[in-house]
């Protein structure tokens, strides 16, 4: 219960903080970003690129904080130049005339974008699809809200998991999960952590289930770009889904500048004001000078459509490589890693080291730990992408970042061999 007379030195969070904040609980991030500043491993645990973003978005960003105007307010939707762009690009993509004014909205990244559209759906009572893993934004996200998620895990086709791909949905489980209460799916594809890519008939799955039940579906595409295998299909252009679609990007993920926290919603104008009318009290508009400088990177990209001097075609090139080097890394210390279509995120069961642990936590939690301090290389635990209830289905798996530079993997394949000779 809240102490109306404690000081303001013994006033504690818990005693005032509102009850919609127990829904957080802890954060993996926090905790994991915090071992690696402190023991500085090679770092294969947080998503973001290592190596330098392309050069011309940095000059871009400089040329626009030159300009005057642009370094105060944009548009609160999203900043003119930006959501032009932004519609031009996606609407031979969504095979719809995308309108810049009323079917985009610009947020403080993929976080916001998920944010938003979600407390802009989600009532209280009202029930969530989430497919798992997940991203773990999602269900604390749900809870603040009040919705009540209804987890449905991707299961193995068969015994052993080698590829991305052999993680599938059950639709009889996924069927059961929806009712009368489901207010909206959350899907993520391509998938962080699995890096699954999914398929027509998995999307038509999920998409003739949100007909039925008259559901909002939250596509989380911030992998659109990095397909190796398989296509990315967006689930907004399956037949009928454009009008209970939110299509989320990111700038983070699609141009490798995660600190420039720009993301995008794409969607049927009633569902983007809705979720406007969420950011609009929170941030109101996304920094001026970063939005120009997205707006001037899919300028160019729409310029370098298909050609090698896109930055769409590079990326997942290079990042094809870095996926062999980490898959090969991985066997070579006797680790099963599951290869990933997409994404830059590898899962890899870490049950053939036969290391052991006393602790009561999580075994992919004290085993993350236990390689960052111990042997110098970052992960990250990936029950934290599962329910409580699907935790165990994490195994001894644990994830990691392929999307590093040379040196940081170069760094990362020493310290595997190190701790190879001790066996
Ligand atoms: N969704 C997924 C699946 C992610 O991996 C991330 C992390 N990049 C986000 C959303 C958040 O993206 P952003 O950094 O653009 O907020
Ligand atoms: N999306 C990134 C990841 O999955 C980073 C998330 C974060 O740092 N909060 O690693």
């Amino acid at each position: 219960m809240r102490r109306f007379f404690s000081s303001p030195v013994t006033k504690t969070m818990s005693s005032y903080a509102a009850a919609r904040t127990a829904a957080t609980g802890k954060n993996v991030w926090v905790e994991f970003i915090d071992l690696a500043l402190k023991y500085k491993p090679a770092n294969l645990g947080q998503g973001f690129p290592d190596f330098a973003p392309p050069t011309f978005l940095k000059q871009a960003l400089a040329r626009a904080a030159m300009i005057d105007s642009l370094n105060q307010y944009t548009r609160s939707k999203g900043h003119g130049r930006l959501v032009q762009a932004i519609a031009k690009y996606y609407s031979p993509l969504h095979k719809k005339e995308i309108d810049p004014m009323n079917n985009i909205l610009v947020t403080v990244g993929a976080y916001g974008a998920l944010y938003c559209g979600i407390n802009s759906l989600v009532d209280s009572g009202d029930e969530v699809v989430v497919i798992e893993p997940f991203f773990d934004s999602y269900l604390p996200c749900i809870k603040a809200a009040g919705g009540i998620p209804k987890c449905v895990p991707l299961r193995p086709k068969s015994k052993e998991v080698l590829l991305s791909a052999d993680l599938t949905l059950d639709p009889d489980e996924l069927a059961a999960a929806f009712s009368s209460k489901t207010k909206a799916v959350l899907l993520n594809t391509p998938n962080n952590p699995t890096g699954k890519v999914f398929e027509r008939k998995e999307l038509e799955m999920i998409a003739d289930l949100c007909k039925k039940h008259d559901a909002i579906c939250v596509s989380d595409e911030v992998y659109e770009y990095l397909v190796y295998e398989g296509e990315h299909i967006r689930i907004a252009t399956l037949p009928g889904m454009w009008e209970r679609t939110l299509t989320i990007g990111s700038a983070g993920k699609a141009f490798s500048v995660t600190g420039w926290k720009i993301g995008w919603t794409i969607g049927p104008a009633e569902l983007i004001a809705a979720a406007h009318s969420i950011m609009v009290n929170c941030n109101y508009t996304c920094a001026t000078p970063l939005q120009e400088g997205v707006a001037l990177a899919f300028e160019r990209e729409w310029e370098q459509k298909g050609k090698n001097d896109s930055y769409f075609v590079e990326l997942p090139s290079v990042l094809k490589e870095k996926r062999a080097e980490i898959v090969k890394m991985l066997n070579d210390v006797g680790m099963k890693p599951i290869i990933p279509q997409g994404g830059y995120f590898i899962l890899a069961d870490t049950a053939p080291l036969n290391v052991s642990f006393e602790g009561e936590d999580a075994y992919d939690f004290q085993f993350c730990r236990w390689l960052t301090k111990s042997k110098g290389i970052a992960a990250i635990p990936s029950s934290a992408f599962y329910s409580r209830e699907h935790s165990h289905l994490a195994g001894k798996c644990v994830r990691f970042c392929f999307g590093k530079s040379e040196s940081t993997l170069q760094a990362a394949r020493a310290r595997f061999e190190e701790w190879k000779k001790e066996f």
